[in-house]
C-alpha cells in the first residue's frame, strides 16, 4: 500500500465510489478507504428502482459492486482499513493525515463519504437479542423467517420496503409506527397497503423486545392512550433511520446537531482540501443518485483545489 495520494476518499458507498471514479479519471492518484466491503448501505436493498439507467430495477448489492468495479477500472485503489482520525495539515507540506488501522496515509485532498449506520431503538432487549431475532437488514435475514410472524419498526422508505420484501418469506408482517401517518413515499406506501400480509400498528412504540434465548414478543405502548400490549413475533426488523458515521471527526470539522458534516454546494468544508459527500453531509437527500452526484461534485472540487496549489 502506498501512503501518499493526491486524493483519499473515506468510504466506499455510492458517494465515495463516484468520488473515487471522478478523481481517478482526472489523473489524480486516488485511494478509497473502506472498512467493510464496498457498496455502502445500498448493498442491503433488495431492489433499487429509482436509480436512472436501470429501468427494471437493480439489486443494491449488484449496484454497489458495479460502482466499485467502475471506480477501480478508472484507476482508484481500494484500501481495506478502519479510519480512526483525520489531522488536517498533519502531513508533509501541509497535506492531510489520515490515521487508519493499516497505518498513516497522507493526501493533498480528502473526501469524507463515510455515510451513516443504522439507528438503534435503545430499548431493553434490543442489543441482547440482536442476531437472535432482532435484525437491521431485511435482505440479509428475511429468509430465516419463512412462514413466521415478524414486525418492522419505522414508517420511512426503509421500513416499508423492508416490510414488502419480508412478505416474500413471512406469514405476517406487522409495521409498528410511532405516528398514524407514514413518512415513506406514496408509491411505496400504496404497495404496502395493498399487501394482505402487512398490518399496520399505528401510534405505537416498542417498550421492550422480549425473548429468551430468541425473540418471542414485543411490548408495545400506544402513544395516545398509553395502553401497553404484547405482540407475539418471531423476528423484529428495526428501520428507524440512521446516524452519520462521523465519530472520528469530532473536534476536527464543524458538524451539525445530528453529527452531519456541514459543506457548501461545492462539497467544501471549512477546512481547505477537505470535502464531504453523500449521507454524511448536512442536507443530503439521502438517495443513491444524490450521493453519487455529491461524490462527483466533491471530486471536481478536489481537482480544482489541487490545481490551485
Ligand atoms: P427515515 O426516512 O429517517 O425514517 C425513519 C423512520 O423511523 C420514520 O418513520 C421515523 O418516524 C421512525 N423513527 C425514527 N426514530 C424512531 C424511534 N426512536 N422510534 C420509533 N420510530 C422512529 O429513514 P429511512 O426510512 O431509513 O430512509 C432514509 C432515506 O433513504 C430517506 O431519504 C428515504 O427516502 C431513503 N430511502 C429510499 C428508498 C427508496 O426505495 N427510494 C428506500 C430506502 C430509503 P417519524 O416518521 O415519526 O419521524
Amino acid at each position: 500500500m502506498s501512503t501518499q495520494y493526491d486524493v483519499v476518499v473515506a468510504g466506499a458507498g455510492p458517494a465515495g465510489l463516484s468520488a473515487g471514479m471522478y478523481a481517478a479519471r482526472s489523473g489524480l492518484k486516488t485511494a478509497v478507504i473502506e472498512v467493510g466491503f464496498p457498496g455502502g448501505q445500498i448493498s442491503n436493498a433488495a431492489l433499487v428502482e429509482n436509480y436512472p439507467g436501470f429501468a427494471d430495477g437493480v439489486s443494491g448489492m449488484e449496484l454497489g459492486q458495479l460502482m466499485h468495479r467502475q471506480a477501480e477500472k478508472s484507476g482508484a485503489e481500494t484500501i481495506t482499513a478502519e479510519l480512526s482520525g483525520l489531522v488536517p495539515g498533519g502531513g508533509a507540506g501541509g497535506s492531510h493525515l489520515l490515521k487508519t488501522s493499516e497505518g498513516d496515509i497522507t493526501a493533498t485532498a480528502v473526501i469524507v463519504a463515510t455515510g451513516a449506520r443504522y439507528r438503534l431503538l435503545e430499548v431493553p432487549g434490543e442489543v441482547e437479542l440482536t442476531g437472535r431475532g432482532v435484525s437491521y437488514c431485511a435482505t440479509c435475514d428475511g429468509p430465516f423467517y419463512r412462514e413466521k410472524k415478524v414486525a418492522v419498526i419505522g414508517g420511512g422508505d426503509t421500513a416499508i420496503t423492508d416490510a414488502i420484501e419480508l412478505t416474500t418469506f413471512a406469514s405476517k408482517v406487522s409495521v409498528i409506527h410511532r405516528r398514524n401517518e407514514l413518512r415513506a413515499s406514496v408509491a411505496v406506501q400504496e404497495k404496502a397497503r395493498s399487501n394482505p400480509k402487512i398490518e399496520f400498528v399505528w401510534d405505537s412504540v416498542v417498550e421492550e423486545v422480549v425473548g429468551d434465548p430468541m425473540v418471542s414478543s414485543l411490548r408495545l405502548k400506544n402513544t395516545k392512550s398509553g395502553i401497553i400490549s404484547e405482540l407475539s413475533v418471531d423476528g423484529v426488523f428495526v428501520a428507524v433511520g440512521s446516524v452519520p458515521s462521523t465519530g472520528f471527526l469530532h473536534d476536527v470539522l464543524p458538524l451539525d446537531e445530528s453529527g452531519c458534516i456541514i459543506t457548501n454546494e461545492q462539497m467544501e468544508t471549512d477546512i481547505a482540501g477537505v470535502f464531504a459527500a453523500g449521507d454524511v453531509r448536512h442536507g443530503s437527500a439521502r438517495q443513491v443518485i444524490t450521493a453519487a452526484g455529491d461524490g462527483a461534485t466533491a471530486a471536481l472540487s478536489a481537482r480544482r483545489y489541487i490545481s490551485s496549489l
